[in-house]
């Protein structure tokens, strides 16, 4: 049976660090879909098509990932699609905190749902898409933030 996870997130945008954990994933998963989500209440920087192509570019030749938006449940959106993982990085213990809730409540939603953590290599431990954000806003450099597949 094939192995499908789900790596959810906003990817506002995509950077370094979520492109590493989802290379690293590629040896643990048959398909990873990148699912950017769509809140009504969050107001994101990037357009979501921008954002959707970013990560398309970023693995274009990488047969196993796929990128989708969507708007319901994470745990709904696993069951659409047969998937019994949902992918997270951690990058340290206030990741560790706020994860650990979301990983039982979508285990308590959708039962045999089970969310695979992989600890950030330390070289991107420091990077999040917030401070990339505030860096482009205020016409910093982000590119070595960012993978070297893309330009924004
Ligand atoms: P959210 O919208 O849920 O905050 P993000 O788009 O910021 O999500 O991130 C999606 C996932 O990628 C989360 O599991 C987050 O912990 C992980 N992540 C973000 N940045 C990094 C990084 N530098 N290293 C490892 N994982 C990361």
């Amino acid at each position: 049976m094939s192995r499908k996870a789900v790596f959810p997130g906003s990817f506002d945008p995509i950077t370094k660090g979520h492109e590493s954990v989802i290379n690293r994933a590629c040896d643990l998963f048959d398909e990873i879909y990148v699912a950017i989500g769509i809140n009504t209440n969050k107001k994101y920087l990037f357009e979501l098509e921008d954002r959707k192509k970013w990560i398309a570019s970023t693995f274009a030749g990488n047969p196993k990932i796929k990128v989708l938006t969507y708007d319901i449940l994470t745990s709904e959106l696993c069951k659409s699609l047969g998937a019994k993982y949902i992918l997270r990085g951690l990058r340290n213990t206030s990741d560790f905190n706020f994860e650990f809730s979301i990983a039982q409540t979508n285990r308590a939603l959708v039962p045999g749902t089970e969310t695979i953590f992989l600890v950030t290599d330390i070289e991107y431990a420091a990077i999040n898409s917030s401070i990339v954000r505030d860096i482009y806003i205020h016409g910093g450099d982000i590119k070595q933030f960012i993978p070297d597949a893309i330009t924004i």
